[in-house]
């Protein structure tokens, strides 16, 4: 399956997938890119992204995706992109049981008031100790 990819010239993440920026790659395949926090909150602390920008949950949308270049030029930007989304929860499942992971928290921050500093869709993966709820 291969996709049509939007990147913004101005995004963070979108230059880590095209390799401008570097980064700790944990894992690639041809929808996603899963590599460390620079940051880390938890002694594991990833995060996985579409290799193709989507500016957060909210911009998730229901819907055939464009899996060739010929149709994404055909379809408007606002095609489906939430099966990519499905995908990365799967990567996740799969690579947090390689790590050994049991037990982990995936949380994505929505706008700013939720602390969203980047806006391009990502997931944070963190585990390896005891966490709280609620979050803060
Ligand atoms: P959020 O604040 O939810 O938008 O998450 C963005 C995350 O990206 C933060 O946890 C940052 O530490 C992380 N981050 C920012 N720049 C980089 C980078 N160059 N490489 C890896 N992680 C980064
Ligand atoms: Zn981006």
């Amino acid at each position: 399956m291969s996709q049509m990819l939007h990147r913004d010239p101005e995004c963070l993440f979108c230059k880590i997938v095209a390799g401008d920026i570097p980064s700790n790659k944990v894992y690639e395949d041809e929808l996603c890119y899963a590599f460390y926090d620079i940051d880390p909150q938890a002694p594991i602390h990833f995060l996985v992204i579409p290799k193709t920008h989507i500016g957060s949950v909210a911009e998730v949308i229901e819907g055939p995706a464009p899996y060739t270049a010929e149709s994404a030029l055909s379809s408007p930007i606002t095609t489906g992109n939430a099966a990519v989304v499905g995908h990365i929860f799967a990567v996740i499942a799969q690579l947090c049981k390689d790590l050994g992971l049991e037990s982990y928290r995936v949380v994505s921050n929505i706008g700013d008031q939720a602390g969203q500093s980047v806006k391009h869709l990502h997931f944070h993966v963190l585990g390896g100790r005891d966490m709280t709820w609620p979050p803060g």
